[in-house]
Formats: C-alpha cells, sequence, structure tokens
C-alpha cells in the first residue's frame, strides 16, 4: 500500500501533463512504515532518453538518481518508490518497466491521454520478479 496526499497526486499529474507527448518520471520520497510507503515528497527528473525512445520508456539517469538520494537522505527521507507517465497508453506497466525495476518499490505509473492524466495505478514488483502486482493507493487529505 502507498499512502500520499492530494498535493502528491496533483503534482505528478501536472508533471506527466506538462511533458505529454513524452514520458515524465520522478522519484516518490518518504519512508517505509510496516507493509506500507508514505510518501512525503515528490522529486520530480527529467527523461534521460532520446528523443525518439522518450515516448516509450523511462529510465533515471544514474546521476539524477544519486541525488535524489542525496537529497532525501538529507531530509531524512528515503526514495519509497518511483512514478512515470504513459502518453496515450494504459497505467499499466510495460515489460521493459519489469526487467528494469527492483522489488521494495512502489511504481505509479500514469496514462495521460492527448495531454490529460486519465488514470494512476501503483504496482509493485513480485518477490521473484516475475510480474508486478497491483498495490492500493490512499490519497489523505492535506494536512
Ligand atoms: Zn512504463
Amino acid at each position: 500500500m502507498i499512502v500520499l496526499n492530494e498535493n502528491h497526486l496533483y503534482e505528478m499529474r501536472a508533471h506527466g501533463e506538462r511533458d505529454y507527448p513524452y514520458e515524465c518520471c520522478g522519484l516518490m520520497l518518504g519512508r517505509f512504515v510496516d507493509a506500507r510507503k508514505q510518501v512525503v515528497e515528490m522529486y520530480a527528473i527529467s527523461n534521460a532518453r532520446e528523443e525518439e525512445a522518450k515516448r516509450n520508456r523511462f529510465l533515471i539517469r544514474p546521476d539524477e538518481l544519486m541525488r535524489g538520494e542525496k537529497y532525501a537522505r538529507e531530509k531524512g527521507l528515503d526514495v519509497v518508490g518511483f512514478y512515470h507517465s504513459h502518453p496515450d497508453d494504459v497505467a499499466v506497466p510495460s515489460q521493459y518497466d519489469l526487467e528494469h525495476a527492483w522489488p521494495t518499490y512502489s511504481y505509479i505509473v500514469m496514462s495521460v491521454q492527448k495531454g490529460r492524466a486519465v488514470d494512476l495505478r501503483s504496482w509493485e514488483m513480485e518477490a521473484d520478479r516475475s510480474r508486478f502486482i497491483e498495490e492500493e493507493i490512499v490519497s489523505e487529505a492535506r494536512p
């Protein structure tokens, strides 16, 4: 289960719509609390891929990931997950996403249709890395 608030959802959707028709991606920073992830802050980063590949793949450059992890550490937070958009496609992880994911983290995939973020689902990888399982998104009111 991943717990975030309406601001986080708004920021994510706005990022996906801003970067359309390209994929956007970012980190979710927060804390692991028992079996759930509590998001504290979203960390938007750019998509590292070449122009022509940007539409259907996402990849975070190692230096950008390191910068995000450093930023999280300084705030006493962990990277609890990643988000990215699927322009004109469904909010379901691709085979490529599965091959480039790690267990434990949450992966939010956003469907951005014609420039509007219409769907948003969260996924967690099975421990044997064979597939993603959908996880519940709990949206808390703003504190
Ligand atoms: Zn994807």
